[in-house]
């Protein structure tokens, strides 16, 4: 197996550009891709600053790696969700390469500054781990972002990723979903412009990268993941893909291509900023009274905290 660039020794094979590289001209293959989402979507300009969404999985760490590579001034943001030993190990992981890399590293600790963590907070709201989790995540990255001046919140969303949330959406024709499936979100009043300079990428080559990078990250899944739907569209996918390799680019891209404006209409009025009101708790842009956010921490926040648990029985994260 011969690296299509130099004809050295290859390292890996990427099925769906039906070539191999040795480890070099593979990581100057993603460094591109990265480039050529953030040109093609015009997710960045030279010199922006970015805030990056850090979990201490691959993508986010990669993605880290990528961005300050590239030149830009990328600062990462680390949110502890109390999700057991996964979080104590997941934010050891991001301060480890921060250190090593001299990066400019945020922390926010939901229970430490805002009374709660991501199971309490679920238990307590009854939403889905997943749901409390991911609400707390917007809210506390648009604050940082624009409490911080950045230009950006990058997220390491990957090919994947977003081909599982299209099939998804897809699969019940979530058109408000549909309509907002763009991997750059511009900036709106209250709101910092969003982007992931990741979806030309798959999740095999992410995890070759940071291997070849030498990036530590930790390969464990969080916890509350398992039953995720979206796991099952991966699984779904990947079959698929194996058969057809190429088959998940096909699909995203030509959504963004061909079919992403036709749902245009069915974006829902607050995707334009039509938010009339502002939070009477932390002054963002919000539907009317106090925000989701807000509420969430007064049911939350001095909760009794809750054992992890999946399906009612205790887990040991
Ligand atoms: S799996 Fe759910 S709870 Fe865990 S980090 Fe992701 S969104 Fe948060
Ligand atoms: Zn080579
Ligand atoms: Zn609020």
């Amino acid at each position: 197996m011969k690296c299509q660039v130099c004809r050295g020794p290859a390292v890996i094979d990427v099925r769906r550009h039906n070539a191999n590289f040795c480890a070099e001209h593979f990581c100057k293959l993603v460094r591109d891709q990265t480039a050529k989402a953030i040109e093609e979507h015009e997710m960045l300009a030279p010199g922006d600053r970015v805030l990056v969404a850090v979990s201490g999985g691959k993508d986010s760490l990669a993605l880290w790696d990528l961005l300050d590579e590239l030149g830009y001034e990328a600062d990462g943001l680390y949110l502890g969700l109390g999700i057991g030993g996964y979080s104590d190990r997941s934010g050891a992981a991001v301060r480890a390469f921060a250190t090593r890399r001299g990066l400019t590293l945020h922390e926010v600790d939901l229970r430490a500054d805002h009374g709660y963590d991501v199971p309490t907070a679920a238990a307590v709201t009854r939403r889905s781990p997943c749901s409390a989790c991911g609400l707390s995540k917007r809210h506390l990255f648009d604050r940082a972002a624009l409490e911080g001046g950045y230009d950006a919140v990058a997220t390491g969303h990957n090919l994947d990723d977003e081909a599982a949330v299209l099939f998804g959406n897809t699969l019940r024709w979530q058109t408000e979903y549909l309509a907002r499936q763009h991997p750059v979100l511009p900036a709106r009043p209250g709101f910092p412009r969003k982007v992931k300079p990741l979806v030309r990428l798959g999740e095999r080559e992410m995890a070759a990268y940071c291997v070849l990078r030498g990036i530590d990250y930790i390969v464990e899944e969080c916890p509350m993941a398992e039953g995720n739907k979206h796991l099952g569209y991966k699984e779904a996918l990947n079959e698929i893909e194996a058969r057809s390799p190429g088959s998940k680019q096909a699909f995203y891209a030509g959504f963004l291509a061909r079919a992403v404006d036709r749902f245009a209409d069915a974006a829902p009025d607050h995707a334009e900023g039509g938010e009339t009101a502002s939070c009477d708790r932390c002054g963002v842009p919000t539907t009317s009274g106090t925000c989701a956010f807000c509420r969430l921490v007064e049911r939350a926040a001095g909760a009794q905290p809750v054992a992890l648990t999946r399906k009612g029985r205790p887990i040991d994260a």
